[in-house]
């Protein structure tokens, strides 16, 4: 399609002189379709706008943090009233405690909470803790689980030292015997167990925790005094209303959060039990943002909102309906598409579609007509999505399906993906 001529196009070239690379980071949009938008100009409950002016039904939900929709206006009443009182201030205010009060009480394992700005921050405290509360120093993870941008679990190293990482064995999620290799080998140095609540790598299918996998990483944590932690930054409020290892009856030492607790906001958050409460309070760890007042008043209008609405009930069911609609369209155009994960977070990869081609040409049509997908990354509901927004969604699919299938016998193989079949890693 193209972009010349337009601001997005006009910015991309501003950003290469004063930017490296033009764009850094998660959503720098080199490993998506060319006609995919770089900047965006707002967004309101479950839509955004491009720079150009277009407008998009947005399944990205900003990588999670919108739960309750855009610009929600009850959230950010508070945010905004508390900016007038007062953010960045010389301590926290009562809020703070507040807040972990309400997180104590939602969360089953947690018996206390502390606050920072990114969920790196969160999964760092949780390797520090677990270290401090150990004094050892191992940290046993699922291969390919993303945790965070620091050195120690950056997946992509350049610039990090081999030192950085090291004291790490890796592990197949899902995978029990795995896990208990990983463990032995780990032997008297075992800090801890870190565990996505559900596998949602990318590129891959997603899948759901196999309860007797999440129980294992429970006894072994037992048997050896390592801490369990489950790196809820993700999927965090979207499975359920306490920490998502929950609803197949595990609960964690640690649970780290971030995303959307405040709805987009500036927050993240370390809840622990009283096991790893000592070692909580031993470690140094801060930040000048880390007491704003204004998005702990966004987190506690939000935990309001999970606590007092049905929205994880209906965006459930819109999920189901986005998942079994896109089957039915799917299967009527002759496409074999593998939805997986939980349908409140959805990733779709066609069968037969190693580098990614069709699913480029799928995104690139559903962008065409008003729908923000991706193509290798899971997504995410929001409660501002509507029955009309699914219709709109399988619509839109219904459309770029069809066009699918008149270009499917002439796509080409697309060069910035050529990493997924060369076997090696971008
Ligand atoms: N853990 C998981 C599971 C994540 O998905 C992410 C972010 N995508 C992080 C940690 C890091 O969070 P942040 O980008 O806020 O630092």
């Amino acid at each position: 399609m193209g972009r010349t001529n337009s601001r997005d196009q006009e910015l991309r070239t501003r950003a290469e002189a004063v930017i490296p690379g033009g764009m850094y980071g998660h959503q720098a949009t080199g490993l998506l379709p060319d006609d995919y938008p770089q900047f965006f100009e707002r967004g309101e409950g479950a839509h955004i706008w491009d720079v150009d002016g277009r407008r998009y039904l947005d399944l990205m939900c900003a990588y999670g943090p919108n739960l309750f929709g855009y610009a929600n206006p009850q959230i950010d009443a508070a945010f905004v009233r508390q900016l007038g009182l007062g953010d960045t201030l010389t301590g926290p205010t009562a809020l703070m405690v507040e807040l972990a009060e309400a997180f104590v009480a939602m969360v089953s394992h947690a018996d206390w909470a502390m606050f920072c700005k990114n969920g790196t921050d969160a999964t760092t405290m949780a390797l520090t803790t677990a270290r401090a509360h150990t004094r050892r120093k191992i940290v046993v993870r699922a291969k390919g689980a993303y945790h965070g941008a620091a050195p120690w679990c950056v997946p992509r190293p350049t610039g990090t030292i081999d030192t950085d990482r090291a004291h790490q064995i890796f592990y197949d999620y899902n995978e029990v015997a795995s896990l208990e290799a990983a463990v032995a080998q780990a032997g008297d140095d075992l800090a801890c167990v870190f565990a996505a609540p559900f596998k949602h790598d990318a590129f891959i299918d997603q899948a759901e925790p196999d309860p007797a996998y999440a129980r294992r990483a429970r006894e072994l944590c037992d048997a050896t005094g390592a801490l369990l932690v489950v790196d809820d930054v993700r999927a965090g409020l979207r499975l359920a209303r306490d920490c998502s290892w929950s609803r197949i009856g595990v609960q964690p030492d640690l649970s780290t959060w971030g995303k959307c607790i405040a709805n987009g906001h500036g927050l993240s958050a370390l809840l622990g039990n009283d096991k790893a409460r000592k070692a909580a309070a031993s470690i140094f760890v801060t930040g000048s943002f880390w007491y704003q007042a204004a998005p702990m008043a966004a987190a506690l209008e939000t935990l309001g909102l999970v606590r007092d609405t049905d929205y994880l009930e209906r965006i459930t069911a819109l999920g189901e309906r986005l998942r079994s609609g896109l089957d039915e369209r799917a299967s009527a155009a002759g496409f074999s598409l593998r939805q997986t994960g939980p349908v409140t977070m959805p990733l779709f990869l066609f069968d037969d579609d190693p580098d990614l081609r069709k699913g480029f040409c799928f995104s690139s049509e559903m962008l065409d007509r008003g729908v923000y997908v991706h193509p290798w990354h899971n997504m995410f509901l929001c409660a501002a999505m509507t029955d009309a927004d699914i219709e709109a969604f399988l619509d839109a699919a219904e459309g770029a399906l069809g066009a699918l299938k008149r270009q499917s016998p002439t796509l080409q193989p697309v060069p910035k993906l050529a990493f997924l079949t060369a076997g090696g890693t971008r």
